[in-house]
């Protein structure tokens, strides 16, 4: 077992972090208030290489590993920033990587890599099916040349700044398959040849996030943007969700320290009855206890990246990780809030910004409560509950 970064993994983390330097807070602020994609930034990190880290080398990636690529979403929201705006960049390639074709890898994966392309829209969630995702009804028609698709879709983040989207559709009712994760399929969509049968409406949102609804109305897609077999779609996405899980943990970790700072430093030096209000253990304890719960779960965070890397089994170690560190990094918050005192909600002091972004990770991509029921399922071995 060792604890130590490794001399890569430390270059990693100073590389995204002297990049990160250039967005400083008021850069971040200033997108939200102008209800701006913090499109600069994307591009910088895409440049630079970093969100293509998770590609082969073969296909013009870094070739590194989920220890790496968590480090680099850790920085980013370390730094004050927010990995979402990019971070499915980094893993919705996975399924292509994985269960692709070897025409769709080559003629996508370098493209990714460079960043010239951003497949970083992913279509799972519906109005109607949330959680529970078989319960989807966009529906894929086959057709002699392709598939005709319909259907609504809720909360597909990225879209409009994503050149392509991963989407899933039932390829056979649900009312005719065998297993009700059955007949799923996986499409890689080319969003510039769609023309109007996407229409996406923005919903606003209480954080700085570009997410849409969408209608899909008769789009027509060509045979081969189907990834993999017909009807393996759920499958392939079980497949990614891992490294989902560790790189959302991995940007709560991120907020959970930047928080700390915030609170050690204000609490330093914010006199109130003539000390700093960091010398009581009403404010220290709190900060202390948000600390450890933050530590633990990068501990827990980093042997799933590590046993990810090493191929093996890991969905017990990244569903507890993505739980541990949005619960910490939520603790984090509110503990710097408290510090902060009437400050906290002020805008200027950005606490308020990173609150209301770290609150998302309870929910999404997988609600906290779904963890739960996993570890008690599969890890507990406890009935199934739903
Ligand atoms: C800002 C944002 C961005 C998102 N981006 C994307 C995206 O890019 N692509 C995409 O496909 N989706 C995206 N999502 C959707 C996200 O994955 C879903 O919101 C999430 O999976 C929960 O689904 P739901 O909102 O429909 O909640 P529901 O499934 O309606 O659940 C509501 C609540 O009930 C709880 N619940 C349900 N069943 C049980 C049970 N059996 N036991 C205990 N509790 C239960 C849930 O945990 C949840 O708290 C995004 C969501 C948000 C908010």
């Amino acid at each position: 077992m060792n604890f130590e970064f490794n001399e890569l993994q430390n270059e990693v983390r100073a590389g995204v972090k002297s990049l990160c330097s250039r967005f400083d807070l008021n850069y971040w602020s200033k997108c939200e208030k102008e209800g701006r994609y913090p499109e600069e930034f994307v591009t910088a990190m895409s440049e630079a290489g970093w969100l293509g880290i998770l590609i082969p080398e073969e296909y013009g990636g870094a070739g590194l590993g989920m220890t790496e690529a968590a480090i680099v979403l850790e920085e980013i929201n370390r730094s004050g920033g927010m990995g979402a705006a990019c971070h499915a960049q980094m893993y919705t390639m996975g399924s292509v990587l994985r269960h692709g074709s070897k025409e769709q890898k080559e003629k996508y994966l370098p493209l990714i890599a460079n960043g010239s392309l951003r497949l970083q829209a992913f279509g799972i969630t519906e109005p109607d099916a949330g959680s529970d995702t078989t319960k989807i009804k966009t529906f894929a028609k086959k057709t002699d040349n392709g598939y005709v698709i319909n259907g609504q879709k809720i909360f597909i983040s990225r879209f409009q700044h994503s050149d392509m989207i991963l989407l899933l559709a039932r390829t056979t009712p649900l009312d005719q398959v065998k297993k009700k994760i059955d007949g799923m399929s996986l499409f890689l969509i080319d969003l510039r040849e769609v023309g109007s049968a996407i229409e996406a409406k923005p919903i606003e949102t209480m954080m700085n996030h570009e997410t849409n609804v969408l209608f899909i109305n008769d789009l027509e897609v060509p045979e081969d943007s189907l990834v993999g077999e017909e009807g393996k779609g759920f499958y392939y996405l079980l497949d990614g969700i891992n490294a989902e899980r560790i790189l959302v943990a991995s940007e709560c970790i991120g907020d959970g320290k930047w928080f700390i700072e915030q609170a050690v430093r204000y609490s330093s030096e914010r006199v109130v009855f003539d000390r700093p209000i960091g010398k009581n253990q009403g404010i220290q304890f709190p900060i202390a206890k948000a600390y450890m719960a933050v530590q633990a779960a990068e501990t827990m965070n980093f042997k799933a990246a590590s046993k990810f890397d090493k191929g093996l089994a890991c969905g017990e170690e990244a569903n507890m990780a993505k739980y541990l560190a949005s619960e910490a990094s939520w603790e984090a918050g509110d503990v710097t809030m408290t510090t902060f005192g009437g400050y906290g909600v002020a805008v200027e002091y950005h606490i308020e910004r990173k609150w209301r972004e770290t609150r998302l990770f309870r929910t999404a991509p997988i609600s906290n409560n779904l963890v739960l029921s996993y570890i008690a399922e599969h890890s507990l071995r406890l009935p199934r509950s739903y």
